[in-house]
């Protein structure tokens, strides 16, 4: 029986022209260098894969699907890296939130363990495409740090360095309160750790160097082109824009926060919260010279987390959670510049100049999924704001299980779907709850 997946706009489909973006275009979008490659699909088209969202999982797949000799066609509603892959802060961070014995504990030993080691090896693959095809994005490989505000976060820290140093991962190591005083440049930690592998980069400059690279192996990339509808054909999937319909043998959802009424098991199983962002103008030098001399990404160990680095240009970028409807004025950014200067004192007085938000996606138990909810029809997201590297490193590997066949329980992931979760407005009031209390625990433990 033909399955039918049809969206209207009153129904879910995202509305490209009412987004946050347009009212608070994000830093990259001014400081990308590579230029978008991709043009609107003008017109109708076969391939062997049609891949929906040109972010990093789409893209990943793409290039991956195209070295096996499997033609693909990406479409997008907005352009590459509209979504959350053009908007993140850009931290390059492996490793899943969960630690080897939660993943264990939840997926069986053997199975949790693969997916730590796997977990541990993502962000190679961010830097191995970033080398093979030269893409311009400011990568600069000086770290991450992970610092903790009190006794119990930094408890969390040093499991988590104590684990993967016991599970053979090198580059962990804990880093004193006045080391990481004169590292971070400020007074808010009392200790944390650092691991070496950690990077950053301008995300939108890499969205575009992913699509380049997946044109240069002959995929198709296009902007402008929202899918409306889906339908399974039997023989074969048809996917269905307002200016060309795609045929195809198989088709990944690529979606992620942005998902929205293509597919039920998506909608079930993840849960959006907004981020905000916000970014200084280029730093006075003898200010620049007192945060991160360093040039390392941070995210601290907070439940509801700040993370910030510098951008090439000397700017802080700095952000935390946003509300759950997303930015309406510049007033709800206030919290995040709050936020900074509880960190950072000596950037009172300093203008912000850019602020922007994104949505993230998350899943019920915290971990990214992939899923095969009908033959064909593949879905990879939940990357619960770690994407950059385990979004291309998904990618590649839903792109390599679609060319050979594999079994979802044979790839280093979790062995089922994400679990359901309430529908809408318990849903959205859930996160805010949960929200709150987390906020709460932070305050206190
Ligand atoms: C503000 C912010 C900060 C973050 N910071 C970090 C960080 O520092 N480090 C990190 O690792 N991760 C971070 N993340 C998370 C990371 O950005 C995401 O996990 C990652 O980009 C997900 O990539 P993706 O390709 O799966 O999805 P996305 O990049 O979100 O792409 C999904 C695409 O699907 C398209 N789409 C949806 N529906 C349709 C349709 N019907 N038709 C056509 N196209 C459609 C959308 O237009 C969108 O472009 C952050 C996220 C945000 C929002």
């Amino acid at each position: 029986m033909p399955r039918v997946a049809m969206l209207s706009r009153a129904q879910n489909m995202i509305d490209y022209g009412a987004d946050c973006q347009n009212r608070f275009p994000s830093l990259w979008s001014a400081t990308a260098v590579e230029t978008d490659p991709s043009v609107p699909l003008d017109g109708d088209a076969h391939c062997d894969v049609a891949i929906v969202g040109a972010g990093y999982t789409g893209l990943g797949a793409a290039i991956a699907l195209q070295r096996k000799g499997v033609s693909t066609c990406v479409l997008d509603g907005g352009f590459p890296g509209w979504g959350g892959s053009g908007r993140n802060s850009g931290a390059v961070i492996r490793g899943f939130k969960n630690s080897r014995s939660v993943l264990e504990k939840e997926f069986g030993k053997e199975h949790g363990r693969a997916m730590a080691d796997f977990g541990a090896t993502v962000s190679d693959e961010v830097f191995a495409l970033i080398d093979e095809f030269s893409i311009a994005c400011d990568l600069k490989r000086t770290g991450w740090i992970l610092p903790a505000h009190n006794k119990a976060g930094l408890a969390r820290v040093e499991e988590r360095v104590r684990l993967w140093t016991e599970d053979g991962f090198p580059g962990l190591s804990m880093i004193g309160r006045d080391e990481l005083v004169r590292q971070l440049g400020s007074r808010h930690y009392i200790g944390g750790m650092i691991d070496r592998e950690g990077a950053s980069l301008n995300p939108l400059s890499y969205a575009r160097g992913l699509a380049r690279a997946a044109i240069s192996l002959g995929a198709r990339v296009h902007r402008e082109s929202p899918v409306v509808r889906i339908d399974d054909q039997g023989m074969g999937w048809s996917v269905e824009t307002p200016r060309g319909t795609v045929r195809a043998e198989k088709v990944l959802l690529a979606t992620d926060a942005y998902s929205a009424g293509l597919e039920p098991s998506l909608d079930r199983s993840t849960a959006t919260v907004h981020t905000n962002v916000i970014a200084t103008c280029p730093l006075p030098a003898d200010i620049a010279a007192t945060i991160l001399p360093g040039e390392q990404a941070v995210s601290d160990i907070r439940r509801i987390l700040y993370y910030w680095h510098k951008d090439a240009q000397g700017r802080v970028l700095f952000g935390t959670r946003g509300n759950l409807r997303g930015p309406r004025s510049a007033r709800d950014f206030d919290h995040v510049q709050q936020a900074m200067l509880s960190v950072y004192p000596q950037l009172k007085g300093q203008p912000i100049e850019f602020r922007w938000s994104g949505k993230v996606g998350l899943t019920g138990d915290f971990v990214p999924h992939v899923n095969q909810p009908r033959p064909g029809l593949w879905t990879s997201h939940g990357y619960c704001g770690r994407g950059v590297a385990m979004a291309t490193a998904y990618g590649k590997l839903v792109g390599r299980a679609m060319t050979a066949n594999l079994a979802i329980a044979d790839l280093p992931v979790p062995n089922g779907p994400a679990p359901g979760l309430p529908p809408e407005p318990l849903r959205g009031l859930g996160v805010i709850a949960v929200t709150n209390l987390y906020r709460l625990l932070d305050a206190v433990n």
